[in-house]
């Protein structure tokens, strides 16, 4: 006999589970998934700690028949795709017929299911993928599938399920994923007994992103719309002000899946690339639809990565929605106006997106593509033929956005250099707690004078200016020392940092800030609390995804709190990567980062004294992230370079 043999159904599909079945969050995203592709108009999630214990999905959906029911659960099982061609045009979440089959494998599960219109409904259950129960039922129409102890017959896999609470941030992430999808689908989320979101299931974004982010997030919203090449472009990105630490809150919708894709937020960054300051990243909530046959959604066991067939339409689209948000913004503030995403055509935006009314599209050059795309991207024009549809170029857009000569300021105005505003980004000047108007008057910087050269009498050195707002220029015996004040500084904070760990300078805050966080990061930041408190931050948790800031370490202010927190968590998620410093050291980096005057900003000269001095000293030669920070240019270059020897 041969040593190879197949393997038995129930061994595969417990293979199987590894990749689609991850952990409760991705059982909660099939499940739901399904709802919405049976016609739901409501669902109710529950869960019990984390998930692992007991979830629950009710839908209002079409239901199963009793055999239907029972084919269900077998793998390659769907009602979803019949033949190759469906392949190529998906229309539904799912389609490979392995999510109940894998889910059941790895569990304990009981469905109760009545078909529309049928007398009667049906339950059933399983153990570990056997069918133990079959029996009619009283129910109402629509489904109910409850999924317990998860992974109890995977030992191996229930190895590397992480605490219950983050377990459970990531089913709350899923749902808030699942609800803004799909904004016509009532969503309920029950956690541990407690009613953790609620959305209307009005049909409109707008309302589905209010009630998952509440106001404050709304606010800070603009509406984004574009369309051209046969992709629409609807929803919505956030005024520069409204910037985040990280890219957690940016959520992209491909016909109604969400996904996570490398081009859309490059289009989405690119767009705001001269808004936003380093290390701030837009949020967003952009709904993409193109034609089904132009996505290829089979590329990524979850389902949450696509392959778009004409990039560059989708590149372009993107980038033009939120570019001509951030222009609408700047000619008068923008309102965030309803948007209904499946049929957007029947209400119009009343964001004044161009001065004509008209969505312009709006191209990047092939040099700009590679820079937002990493130098090997190619991205894929649609042909001709294809252009159709929703085509909005028309000769004289084209002329004003796409000529360079004819690019008309009044129009591109997200092209001028943007005044800083930097009340509160002014390090050394600590606002008092009560921050009032008046105070921070008085905090405000002071206007730049030429440096003060007495502050360096007696010095074997002299600073002779800043040019660009950013690079010190010093003399010394003889050479001339340019020093990136920026990088200088941050490790001067990051040094300081790294030696009194014991005792950081931090400041008690008067009254603490609560800070709301995206997805699992409050989690991941509790999680860290000992690193957090080395730096010189004082948290707690403060429930549903917030923490409460007691202190912060020195030289960052109060309104720094909320952008410092995102930034950690990113910091902590990058510290773990390869080529990361490792969490602790990323945390240090980025508070160090975060207290350190800032290349472009205006800086007193009296703060330039101590990095100069720590520079020409020999202490400092190296930011954290290994970056120079000074160039020395000899006397004698210069004298070459002028013929003077
Ligand atoms: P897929 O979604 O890829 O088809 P699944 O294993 O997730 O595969 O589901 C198998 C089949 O079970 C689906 O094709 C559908 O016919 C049926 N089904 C699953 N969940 C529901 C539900 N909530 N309501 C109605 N039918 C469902
Ligand atoms: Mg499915």
């Amino acid at each position: 006999m041969g040593r190879i043999h197949r393997l038995p159904p129930h061994l595969a599909d417990m293979i199987a589970a590894g990749e689609v079945v991850e952990r409760p969050g991705s059982v909660v995203k099939e499940l739901v998934e399904n709802s919405i592709d049976a016609g739901s108009s409501s669902v109710t999630i529950e869960i019990q700690r984390g998930g692992m214990s007991y979830i629950r999905v009710t839908d209002d959906g079409y239901g199963m028949s009793e055999e239907d029911a029972k084919t269900a659960f077998l793998r390659h099982a769907t009602s979803k795709l019949t033949d190759e061609r469906g392949l190529e045009s998906i229309k539904s979440l799912g389609f490979r017929g392995e999510a109940l089959a894998a889910i059941a494998a790895v569990s304990n599960v009981d469905m109760l299911t009545r078909e529309r219109g049928s007398a009667q409904g049906v339950s059933l259950s399983l153990s570990g993928g056997e069918l133990t129960e079959v029996l009619p039922a009283g129910c109402p129409e629509g489904t109910t599938i409850i999924v317990r102890d998860l992974f109890f017959n995977t030992p191996a896999r229930l190895k590397f399920m992480k605490k219950d609470s983050a377990e459970g941030a990531n089913v709350t992430s899923a749902v808030i994923k699942l609800a803004l999808s799909h904004p016509g689908i009532s969503v309920r989320y029950i956690k541990d007994g407690r009613e953790e979101l609620s959305t209307p299931g009005d049909g409109d974004a707008a309302s589905a992103v209010y009630a998952v982010f509440g106001r404050e997030f709304f606010s800070g919203l603009l509406t984004a719309e574009a369309s051209a090449e046969g992709v629409d472009v609807k929803g919505f990105v956030s005024a520069p002000a409204a910037a985040r630490g990280n890219r957690s809150a940016q959520y992209f919708f491909v016909n109604g899946r969400s996904v996570k894709s490398a081009l859309l937020t490059s289009a989405l960054e690119q767009a705001y690339k001269n808004s936003l300051f380093t290390n701030r990243s837009p949020a967003c909530v952009l709904y993409i639809k193109v034609k089904y046959s132009a996505v290829d959604v089979n590329v990524h066991p979850a389902k949450t990565e696509v392959k778009f067939l004409y990039e560059r339409a989708v590149f372009d689209a993107v980038y033009s929605a939120a570019l001509a948000a951030l222009a609408a913004e700047k000619g008068q503030s923008a309102k965030v106006s309803p948007v209904l995403p499946e049929t957007g055509e029947q209400r119009q935006s009343t964001a004044p997106v161009q001065k004509d009314d008209k969505p312009h599209f709006l191209r990047l050059t092939a040099d700009e593509y590679k820079q937002s795309m990493g130098a090997n991207l190619t991205l894929r024009d649609a042909p001709a033929e294809y252009r159709t549809g929703s085509q909005n170029i028309t000769p004289d857009t084209q002329a004003v956005f796409g000529a360079k000569k004819g690019a008309d300021k009044a129009d591109v105005s997200t092209k001028e250099p943007r005044v800083p505003d930097y009340t509160n980004y002014y390090t050394g000047i600590q606002l008092p707690e009560d921050h009032s108007p008046e105070i921070r008057e008085k905090a405000a910087p002071p206007e730049r004078k030429q440096p003060d050269l007495n502050l360096t009498a007696g010095a074997d050195y002299k600073i002779i200016g800043e040019c660009f707002d950013s690079y010190i220029i010093v003399q010394r015996a003889d050479e001339i020392i340019f020093i990136d004040k920026h990088a200088a500084h941050e490790r001067i904070n990051f040094d300081r940092l790294k030696n009194q760990a014991s005792a950081p300078m931090s400041q008690e805050l008067i009254s603490p800030a609560a800070v709301k966080l995206d997805g699992e990061d409050a989690e991941l930041l509790l999680e860290n609390i000992g690193i957090l408190e080395e730096a010189g931050l004082g948290v707690e948790d403060f429930g549903s995804g917030s923490i409460l800031v007691r202190s912060l370490p020195q030289g960052i202010g109060y309104d720094e709190a909320q952008a410092l927190i995102e930034e950690l968590a990113e910091a902590i998620k990058l510290g773990g990567r390869p080529g990361g410093l490792g969490s602790r050291d990323e945390v240090l980096a980025t508070v160090a980062c975060k207290a350190s005057v800032k290349a472009g900003w205006k800086t007193d000269p009296k703060e330039l004294v101590p990095i100069v001095k720590a520079v020409v000293s020999g202490k400092v030669k190296y930011c954290p992230h290994g970056r120079p920070v000074s160039l020395a240019m000899p006397r004698s270059r210069l004298d070459r370079t002028f013929k003077r020897t």
